[in-house]
């Protein structure tokens, strides 16, 4: 619904296609799914694909009837169900679509088992816990899993794993190096890197790269930009002035008082607040745009507003555009950095997009 209230989420499908590109392009021998879980990191599953519906080799995500929904609406490339089938229902979709599905427990082989054609070959990502210890065979359930894989009749098999620390000083070798271990003499195709290995560690890609958050614009890493990487912003949080107050020295601003004025001041109220999907834990200084200026947020945030800091623009008044992050008429925040500035990192801020923000999609 669009409401008179200014606040905006603009979404860029050229954004998106660019940086599948730019995924493509860092890992030139791979083949890449990209990853539009969780609504495609909060930008919109079906703008995603179809941003990308010419071009992206494959999608992944995680519910079976997103996944069929998908094909519903005239996908034709692989599809990934990322943390596999969940019930023998979507075994049978899985069949009957096609999908492709990773397969991390012995449970799910076995649902798969009851549900498998000869005609119709299954596509199984064996996902292997090579340290991340989440979902995934080690060495002790692989070989239960390798038994029972057997009495599917015919299979397409890749191996997957999922990097714990791809982004950090830890790195990736360490878990290639159990991959190779739990993979053995296997010749076929394996599934590794995401953004942040496609990004740093070109040894870590294998056949299947599987993208996420650069797609969208914003930076695996904390200690690198996404600007650094070519990336670009796929949404723009948006909204306008909507309150001004002028403030004396010692005046506090806002639920708890958190900020205290040390000399008269011009305040901005906007209207965004963490029931917008603005972090609450944003501090004082996070950085945010207003009228072509970067200045910093005051206070705490609350519910519907936030306040600025309007000192060093006197002409910004009621109305004037602000950016909260991405880029924007007001001008351009990384998101990453206010995620940083709010101790999280920008996939959450995307991902808690709510939903009472409007959403406007470019060249539409
Ligand atoms: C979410 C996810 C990805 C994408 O990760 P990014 O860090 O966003 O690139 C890749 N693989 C798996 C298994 C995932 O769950």
């Amino acid at each position: 619904m669009n409401t008179s209230r200014p606040i905006r989420a603009r979404i860029s499908p050229a954004a998106i296609l660019h940086n599948y590109r730019q995924a493509k392009a860092s890992a030139p021998d791979a083949w890449a799914w990209a990853v539009v879980k969780a609504d495609a990191y909060g930008h919109g599953q079906l703008r995603a694909v179809e941003a990308l519906q010419g071009e992206a080799d494959g999608f992944a995500l995680l519910e079976c009837e997103n996944a069929v929904a998908l094909r519903e609406s005239g996908v034709r490339q692989p599809i990934l169900l990322l943390e596999g089938i969940f019930s023998e229902r979507d075994a049978q979709q899985v069949v009957k679509h096609g999908l492709h599905s990773a397969v991390h427990c012995l449970e799910q082989i076995d649902m798969l088992v009851a549900h498998a054609r000869a005609d119709r070959p299954l596509s199984i990502y064996l996902k292997l816990n090579t340290g991340m210890n989440r979902l995934g065979f080690d060495e002790a359930t692989l070989p239960l899993a390798w038994e029972r894989l057997k009495r599917i009749p015919a299979v397409n098999l890749t191996l997957m794993t999922h990097f714990a620390e791809a982004d950090g000083e830890r790195g990736v070798l360490w878990q290639l190096e159990r991959f190779q271990a739990l993979a053995g003499e296997w010749h076929g195709p394996v599934s590794l890197g995401n953004s942040a290995a496609i990004l740093r560690h070109p040894l870590a890609h294998g056949d299947w790269v599987r993208p996420g958050i650069m797609l969208y614009g914003a930076s695996p890493f904390a200690d690198q930009s996404a600007d650094s990487f070519g990336l670009q912003p796929a949404m723009a949080l948006e909204s306008r002035i909507i309150g001004v107050q002028t403030v004396k020295t010692g005046d506090r601003i806002g639920y708890g008082g958190t900020y205290t004025a040390e000399r008269p001041m011009r305040i901005g109220i906007v209207a965004c607040g963490y029931a917008d999907g603005y972090p609450r834990s944003a501090p004082t200084g996070t950085p945010i745009a207003v009228a072509g200026q970067m200045t910093r947020t005051l206070g705490r945030v609350s519910m519907d507003m936030l306040a600025c800091d309007l000192n060093d623009l006197p002409e910004a008044g009621i109305g004037a555009p602000v950016t909260l992050w991405g880029r924007g008429a007001a001008g351009y925040v990384p998101a990453d950095e206010v995620a940083a500035a709010a101790g999280t990192i920008a996939y959450e801020l995307f991902c808690a997009l709510a939903p009472r923000v409007p959403v406007a999609v470019d060249g539409q």
